[in-house]
This record gives structure tokens, sequence and C-alpha cells, in this order.
């Protein structure tokens, strides 16, 4: 996913400095566990930095001195952002077998699903409605100080910029995980990245909204701002 925030990219990053980031950030949250989810709140690092670093979430945390986080602390928020990032990278609908094979990427089992939700049919159904109901064009009511500072800068638009990762998985659903310009898909090409991006650019008063959006292979999206400079 690449719609977060600005994320440090620099490889040299110490381990010490990620571990005591960590450390940091529980203290803030006055825990001795920590989400992924909390931490990329209020977190330096991008979380997949960290998980590369260390092979998984749980194990920086318990480098980091921390507990793991028990099942209750995961949020259904967290696991359905899991869920949209292994879809997006099967390129199709996953099985609840999907959940539990580390090749996809999960960070979270079959197990974990089937609990919170009595069934894996039943997480699908949860999903769908929580893709469905996605709130991006309101949330500029709930502003932050940069929200804040983009809407005095652009009171004209309706939407924010930046594309949420809820959003991005309902247009990735919705194009079926297939390149709108040249039709690759993870599905058939595993290598493939898909991007969501702004038919007509934010730049030029395209809004973050379905009908403005659509899903392009990373090497179309290259093509393409080459001609749109967005
Ligand atoms: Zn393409």
């Amino acid at each position: 996913m690449t719609q977060f925030n600005i994320r440090l990219r620099r490889r040299d990053i110490p381990d010490e400095d990620i571990l005591d980031d960590l450390k940091r950030v529980a203290q803030l949250r006055g825990e001795n566990s920590l989400t992924r989810l909390e931490y990329e709140k209020y977190g330096t690092f991008g979380p997949t930095t960290i998980i590369r670093r260390f092979g998984s979430w749980n194990s920086a945390i318990v480098k980091a001195g921390l507990e793991r986080a028990s099942r209750q602390d995961i949020s259904n928020e967290e696991l359905f952002e899991n869920l949209a990032a292994v879809w997006t990278r099967l390129g199709r609908q996953p099985y609840g077998r999907h959940m539990s094979d580390r090749s996809t990427g999960s960070m979270f089992s079959t197990g974990t699903y089937e609990k919170r939700f009595g069934s894996w049919n039943n997480a699908l159904t949860a999903f769908a409605s929580y893709i469905a109901n996605d709130e991006q064009s309101f949330n500029i009511s709930g502003a932050s100080s940069l929200q804040s500072v983009e809407r005095t800068a652009s009171v004209s638009r309706r939407t924010r910029r930046e594309i949420n990762w809820r959003l991005r998985a309902k247009i990735l659903i919705r194009d079926a995980c297939i390149c709108q310009m040249c039709g690759v898909s993870p599905a058939k090409d595993p290598e493939t990245v898909l991007h969501v991006d702004h038919i007509l650019p934010w730049s030029k008063g395209g809004e973050t909204v379905d009908e403005n959006l659509q899903t392009l292979c990373a090497v179309c999206n290259i093509g393409k701002s080459d001609t749109v400079i967005e």
C-alpha cells in the first residue's frame, strides 16, 4: 500500500532507533503492547520497513521489550486492512486459507478471522460492507491541522487528494485488480504492482471519488504521469 503519509525511506536506520521508536509510541499510548495500526498513527518509520527488518511485526515488538498484542487488541480495521492487502496481492478474493499462508504477506491467520467473525464467509461479508461504506469524502469535517491547512488552501475542494486504504481497496476490487489500461493483474502476473490513480488529476480539479479513480499498473501509471503532471 502506498497511500500512507510521509515515510522515511532511509535504508541505514539502526535497529536501535527503530526499537526506541516502538518503545516511545507504546509509552505515549500508555501500553505495554503496540499494534501496527497504532504505530502507523504515531510512529516515525513505515511498518513495512519494520516488518522487513525484523521479519514480522510481533518479532519487532518482542525485540523492543514489549508484549505481543493479544487477539482482542487487534481492531476490525486492522483485520480488514490486512484482508485488502492480501486481496490486492493475489489480484482476487482470498480464500480463508490464504490468510494463514505466509507467501500472501498476511499478518493474521485464518483462525483470527474465524474467531472474530464466526466464519470466513462472515468476515468477507463484514469486510465488503466496511469497504462499501467508505466515508473519505466526509473526512474533512474531522480535520487534523494538516487537513485544515489543505482546506484553507483550497476551499473549493470536496475531497482530499490522499486516497485512504479503504477507498483504494474499494476501487481495486471494483476493477477486479486489473490495470484499466493494459489489462495486467497480479492474479496472472504476481510481479504486477497496482496503483489507484486519479483519472482527472487532483491538481487539475479532479476529486478523490469513485468515478474519478481507476486501477493502473505501475508501468501504465508512470507512462501516464509523463504526459499529465500530477
Ligand atoms: Zn497497465
